[in-house]
């Protein structure tokens, strides 16, 4: 028998490799941003031509490559950025492995520009499905410019497998968000056919999310920040109250890597501790600067996966970040977006509008294809999750000690913010305003007390000793079959809170006493939580419980348009800045901010 094992032919196995590296235009694209990254680029545009089908052009102002560098660069495991096997623990590059480039030119045609500074005529390098085709002097700027066309065309199974230009394309403005996203010190613009999508400066993160996607998300962002041994972290979450029902704003970097990675997005949407309505996602844009021995990038040739050797200090790191920041959020409401020069130039009028629409539009176009990456994300939360609290309380260690430590220390500060000055009015029979350290309180009443009575609520629930109001005259009245059965099947929560009520007749109740906090007649309060209850059931899926508790303290809490004693308004604040969460209400809004005389100063004009 003849030997039959032979080695592949280069350009064979690059076509194989480019199948795992590049399975899409938008995949193209974020090899190359990467690569311009690292070759230090402060400048990157990004031109498509049919959705990335016909043309993929990247232009940089990098560093360029010599002429020998430019040929070695479209070989397979040929890279500038690591030696050894040792340099993949001290990875500060986004590439190091070497195949991107070769893959790109296995299955496409490719045309690479290139020159160094001190280099007086660049390179020009042509190829087609790995084959070269032209190698010759060339006068271009300094950088580098890559044209990736028609790709695919050598592998028609692969082409015909192309979504629509509205899926491929917002892969790609996925892939250019995050990147941009990523390094807010290079300016970026994207342009697709005869329309330039995406033109961001250098700038702040703030800035650049505005930037990104709008000027409404400058309202919504609450800055997380926290250090430790470990981990860095830095960056914004996105106000519960606007969460949105669908998933893709939600931008985690470890060393300014994009990154996929489950458990650590439970750790952010856990930092958010029930004040997200069910079935909602955030916004975050969240970064871990971490030592590369820490972690291992080199799990999937993407990139994308990251292995850390101490998640699950991370896990509670990232998760303390995000719950201070939103504790903080209230209590520093405004960014600083004054120091921005090119703020208005860029944000407002119709260009920005359109790409923020445009973004929402591919967002919508490619809906929640079993491809794409959510359905990952789906796959995995439920499979390889602990809970939070199962990592929290297995850990007695010092990750555990440190989240108490912020936590304590978030309270400190309530604290601070609670005890010194006064109220000094109400409001439009709405909110109550009260001199701070820092400027002026302005807490919502109703809010502020749903908050306050949840909590009380919650309490007699789980003690079984909520305070009854016994009425002098206990009246009969009649419910709805289907009211008069939920009232028996909660009838032991209901008791716990305070009702006393018993059966008299088929679906009649003698009502004798009502939780004191329960103002009214006592049929309208028990029917008016019913309603609540039952609303809260479709749509939040919440334990019972909290249901209940949630319920009652919307229906008992006091009213906008309810005048307060100074008494009553000072009762309140007290006890809003003693509960579990002063800056929400149990449904997420926000309960109070301080409008701080620094910004008073700055719309005086002095300071
Ligand atoms: P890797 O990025 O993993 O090193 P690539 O195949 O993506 O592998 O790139 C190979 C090499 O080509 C890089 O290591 C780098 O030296 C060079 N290179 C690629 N793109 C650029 C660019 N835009 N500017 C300068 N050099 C580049
Ligand atoms: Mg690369």
């Amino acid at each position: 028998m003849p030997d039959i094992i032979h080695l592949l032919p280069d350009s064979i196995a690059n076509q194989i490799a480019a199948g795992e590296v590049v399975q899409r235009p938008a995949s193209a694209v974020k090899e190359l941003l990467e690569n311009s990254l690292d070759a230090g680029a402060k400048k990157i545009q990004l031109i498509i031509r049919d959705a990335g089908k016909q043309l993929i052009q990247i232009i940089d102002d990098g560093a360029g490559m010599s002429e020998t560098d430019a040929r070695m660069s479209l070989e397979r495991h040929a890279t500038s950025k690591i030696k050894d096997a040792e340099d993949l623990f001290k990875l500060r590059t986004m590439g190091f492995r070497g195949e991107a480039l070769a893959s790109i030119a296995a299955v496409s045609q490719l045309e690479l520009r290139t020159r160094q500074h001190h280099q007086e005529l660049g390179t020009l390098i042509a190829v087609e499905a790995s084959e070269i085709k032209k190698q010759e002097p060339i006068s271009c700027p300094v950088g580098t410019s890559i044209q990736v066309k028609n790709l695919f065309y050598n592998i028609p199974a692969r082409r015909n497998f192309l979504k629509g230009n509205p899926v491929e394309m917002k892969h790609i403005v996925d892939a250019f968000v995050q990147q941009s996203l990523a390094r807010t010190d290079v300016a970026f613009m994207l342009v697709h056919g005869d329309e330039v999508l995406f033109d961001v400066a250098v700038s702040k993160l703030s800035q650049r999310i505005v930037n990104l996607f709008g000027k409404n998300y400058q309202e919504q962002l609450a800055t997380c920040q926290m250090e430790t041994d470990l981990v860095k972290i830095t960056g914004y979450v996105g106000r519960p109250e606007s969460a949105k029902r669908t998933r893709g704003e939600q931008f985690l970097f470890v060393n300014n890597r994009f990154i996929r990675n489950n458990y650590m997005h439970h750790a952010i949407m856990n930092g958010f501790e029930g004040l997200l309505p069910d079935g909602s996602f955030p916004f975050y844009t969240l970064f871990i600067d971490i030592d590369p021995k820490h972690i291992d990038v080199n799990v999937h040739p993407t990139k994308t996966e990251i292995k850390f050797d101490d998640e699950r200090s991370v896990y509670a790191y990232l998760r303390a970040a995000v719950k201070q920041g939103l504790g903080k959020h209230n209590l520093a409401p405004s960014l600083d977006f004054a120091g921005d020069v090119n703020l208005t130039g860029k944000i407002s009028g119709t260009a920005q509008q359109s790409h923020t629409d445009f973004y929402n539009e591919f967002k919508s176009a490619s809906g929640r294809k079993a491809e794409n990456w959510e359905s990952l994300f789906d796959k995995n939360a439920t499979e390889n999750f602990q809970s939070p609290s199962d990592v929290m309380h297995r850990d007695g260690n010092q990750a555990r000690s440190e989240v108490i430590r912020l936590e304590s220390s978030i309270n400190k500060e309530q604290d601070r913010i609670a005890s010194p000055g006064k109220v000094l009015f109400q409001l439009q029979q709405k909110f109550i305003v009260r001199e701070v350290s820092n400027g002026l309180m302005i807490i919502h009443q109703q809010a502020a007390h749903e908050r306050v009575l949840y909590d009380k609520f919650i309490k007699n629930l789980s003690q079984s000793n909520g305070a009854s109001q016994q009425s002098l005259f206990p009246q009969t009245a009649e419910f709805s079959s289907s009211d008069f059965s939920l009232l028996l099947e909660l009838e032991k929560e209901l008791h716990a809170l305070g009702f006393r009520f018993e059966v008299f007749g088929k679906t009649a109740m003698l009502i004798q006493g009502l939780p004191i906090e329960a103002v009214g007649q006592e049929k309208a309060v028990l029917e008016g939580l019913l309603e609540q209850f039952k609303q809260n059931k479709t749509n939040l899926q919440i334990p019972v419980q909290e249901n209940l508790a949630r319920a009652l303290a919307k229906r008992a809490a006091i009213k906008n348009g309810q005048q307060l004693s100074p008494e009553q308004m000072s009762g309140l604040v007290a006890g809003l800045f003693s509960s579990s969460n002063p800056s929400f209400s149990p449904d997420g809004s926000t309960t109070f901010f301080i409008f701080e005389t620094s910004k008073m100063d700055e719309y005086f004009g002095r300071s």
